[in-house]
């Protein structure tokens, strides 16, 4: 008799094996196509398979690439995967072959951006081939309408890109219509506006998608899984709704090819790139729902045959083992959460569910460093996207006694990697709690997932074997007795304090405002000088207050183009989204220059002109932080027993920066010692 895990009794449906067309997938847990920017020359080189090996090798049961491009057009770093010629296919095969030999499915995304593209390789404008010369909104570009050849050969590159999938080894393909991409906009009405064979009725429209999976079938064979992603919802005005999207699906998932199913599966993302209202959802932050996309998937899981992959926010296998065990969808995307911890899939399997390492939706090293241009990673886990270097773990051949003092970010992330690569480590912060400055952070409305990085470290601290110390503030003498051989000093920041001509304004600083010790007036204006997630969050909670059940005058003069300018996009769009609704006044290129009873005296940055703002009674200063690096200074040379101490300052103590860069140099400096 066999016996069941007790993982495969909670997680029946997520740990249980799937036929897609003629692959069978271990579990039914899915690395969706994300962009990396860890190709090299366009090509998957040794960075993005160690990447996708990482993964493979925790679990999960089928990665899908990030869009290869079909066509030079679209291609605009040498970042990202470029399927034109045959000279891909080598290292499709070498990555196909690193994650089979982990035990995963590989399946090929291609992809044409259509209308949805800005620059060229060259830095030059693009003429944005589409259905029809429509603008794009986000992207600025203007369209030009592609003629009835260069239909045919797009639909000849999709067929050939995909036969150098098949011909490199990979398990499937993927066809990608979705995010408001090209195939997408010639299924949208508002974008096709032709009235040739492409373009009018519904079946013209579909016409073009149809003939691109068709001709990508008959290259790839019954041998491999075709699949097709496409957004559920658009979430524009222009785009594809859910009724566009249930109808496009119903009538590709009933056609046939060969007496068989054309389709294998349906991908169902929401969200597009035309416009900021789905682009946000593109990667939904932390302050959209859960399991975004499920609602629609299970809509068009009704109507067609064929596995429906349901995607977004879906970042616990709690939850997709419930999307699933509803029968929602058959295939869950976990993309963030396998990006944060690659092993997701093997402790679910195992049984060690709160060893994971859960996603808090923050966008910040994954997609962000994507838009910045910089290879993907995680602020919990700078591992990833570091896989050829840092992200392998040495152990010591010199076990030593580490004293880590500050539990914030940095000083977590230190003492589990020193103690993971077996020194001995003992932490010690001065709060009776740990998470440092999160502990603030996740109290800005809509942010509260932001202290999830909290419990994840504790269970990282306690896995690792790290002595903490809660309570206890170290100083120089503290050092002296505990005699460690290295000391890493993590001992953050501070709330910088207002900075101006304000003798006689009342002023007050975030730190004050969000842990409630003083009081605003009702007609505030926040000065925001770095831009961050402070400024705008502080006055998004000011003004959802309610003084004597009235809403509070709230006016956010900022140093940026825009507030929130050094924000990841999605998640300064939606805060922006907010804020509009809340009506708060904006103010933008601004610096404070000083205040008194009830007016501000700002100064345009560009201008030099001043700018007054008048019947402010509180002006909240978000002037940025200082380093806490006192105790760094006064272990300046220490020799303890006749030995140097190795000292070592990380994170917001050597310049206030964010959670990101506070592991990343905290898993350089424990790496290394
Ligand atoms: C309101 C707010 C919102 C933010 N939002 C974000 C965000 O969304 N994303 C992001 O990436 N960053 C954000 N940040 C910044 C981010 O929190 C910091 O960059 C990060 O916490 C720095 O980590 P750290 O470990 O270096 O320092 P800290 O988080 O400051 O931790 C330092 C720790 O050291 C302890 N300590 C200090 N001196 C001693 C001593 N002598 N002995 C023992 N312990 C000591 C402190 O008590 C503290 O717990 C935000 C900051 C604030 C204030
Ligand atoms: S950077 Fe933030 S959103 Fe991205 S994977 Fe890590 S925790 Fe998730």
């Amino acid at each position: 008799m066999t016996s069941v895990s007790p993982a495969a009794e909670r997680f029946p449906t997520l740990l249980s094996p799937l036929a897609i067309g003629p692959v069978t997938v271990r579990n039914r847990i899915v690395s969706t196509g994300h962009a990396t920017r860890l190709a090299d020359d366009q090509r998957a080189g040794p960075r993005l398979r160690a990447y996708h090996r990482a993964r493979a090798a925790g679990g999960v049961g089928l990665i899908v690439t990030e869009a290869s491009f079909i066509t030079t057009e679209g291609s605009y770093s040498g970042a990202q995967l470029v399927n034109t010629d045959d000279s891909i296919i080598p290292s499709l095969t070498a990555l196909a072959d690193e994650v089979h030999a982990e035990g995963a499915a590989l399946f090929g995304q291609l992809l044409h951006l259509g209308l949805e593209q800005s620059h060229r390789l060259d830095g030059t404008r693009v003429a944005a081939p589409g259905p029809s010369p429509v603008d794009s909104e986000r992207y600025h570009t203007t369209g030009r309408a592609m003629s009835v050849d260069e239909i045919h050969d797009v639909t000849e590159a999709f067929a050939a890109a995909a036969d150098r999938v098949r011909r490199a080894g990979l398990d499937g393909v993927e066809v990608a219509a979705s995010h408001g991409y090209l195939l997408a906009q010639f299924l949208s009405p508002e974008i096709n506006r032709r009235t040739d064979e492409y373009g009018g009725s519904f079946d013209r429209r579909l016409r073009f998608l149809v003939e691109v999976l068709q001709a990508v079938r008959t290259r790839i064979g019954h041998g491999l899984a075709l699949g097709l992603r496409i957004s559920g919802d658009e979430h524009t005005t222009d785009g594809l709704d859910g009724d566009l999207a249930v109808e496009v699906c119903r009538a590709v998932g009933a056609l046939e090819a060969d007496g068989r199913p054309l389709l294998d599966y349906v991908n169902v993302p929401i969200g597009s790139s035309r416009q900021i209202a789905g682009a946000v959802h593109i990667v939904s932050p932390m302050s959209t729902d859960l399991a975004i996309s499920v609602p629609i998937a299970e809509r068009i899981s009704a109507e067609i045959d064929q596995p429906v992959l349901a995607v977004g926010r879906i970042n616990h296998p709690a939850l997709a083992e419930q999307v699933l065990a509803s029968g929602a969808a058959q295939l869950v995307g976990m993309t963030r959460a396998l990006i944060v911890d690659p092993e997701m899939p093997a402790k679910t399997a195992a049984g060690e569910v709160d060893e994971i390492r859960q996603c808090i939706a923050c966008n910040q090293a994954c997609i962000d460093r994507f838009h910045r241009g910089h290879g993907i990673s995680c602020i919990q886990h700078p591992e990833t996207g570091r896989e050829t270097g840092l992200g392998i773990r040495r152990p010591t051949s010199a076990p030593k006694r580490v004293l880590v003092v500050g539990g914030g970010p940095a000083g977590m992330k230190a003492a589990c990697v020193a103690a993971e690569r077996g020194h001995t480590v003992t932490l010690v912060e001065r709060d009776r709690s740990l998470g440092g400055q999160v502990r603030l952070a996740e109290r800005l409305p809509r942010r509260s997932e932001f202290g999830g990085i909290i419990p994840n470290f504790e269970h990282e601290l306690a896995r690792a074997g790290v002595e903490v110390r809660l309570g206890v503030a170290a100083d120089r003498s503290l050092i002296e007795v505990c005699e460690p051989d290295v000391v890493i000093v993590a001992t953050g920041a501070t709330v910088r304090p207002p900075m101006g001509e304000l003798a006689e304004a009342r002023v007050v600083d975030a730190w004050q405002v969000l842990r409630d010790e003083v009081e605003v007036g009702p007609n505030v204006l926040v000065a925001d000088a770095r831009c961050d997630w402070i400024g705008i969050g502080v006055a998004e909670h000011l003004a959802i207050e309610r003084l004597g059940g009235r809403r509070r005058s709230v006016t956010l003069a900022s140093t940026g183009h825009i507030a929130g300018e050094t924000l990841p996009r999605y998640v300064r769009d939606l805060a922006l989204g907010e804020l509009h609704r809340l009506e708060v006044t904006q103010i933008p290129l601004v610096r404070l220059f000083g205040a008194d009873a009830d007016t501000v005296y700002l100064q345009h940055m560009a201008s030099g002109l001043p700018v007054i703002v008048e019947q402010i009674d509180t002006v909240v200063v978000c002037q940025g932080h200082t380093a806490v690096d006192e105790l760094a200074h006064e272990l300046d040379g220490l020799v303890l027993g006749g030995r140097a101490v190795d000292v070592h300052v990380i994170g917001d103590a050597r310049a206030p920066r964010t959670v990101e860069e506070a592991t990343l140099e905290a898993l350089e400096v424990a790496s290394a010692i």
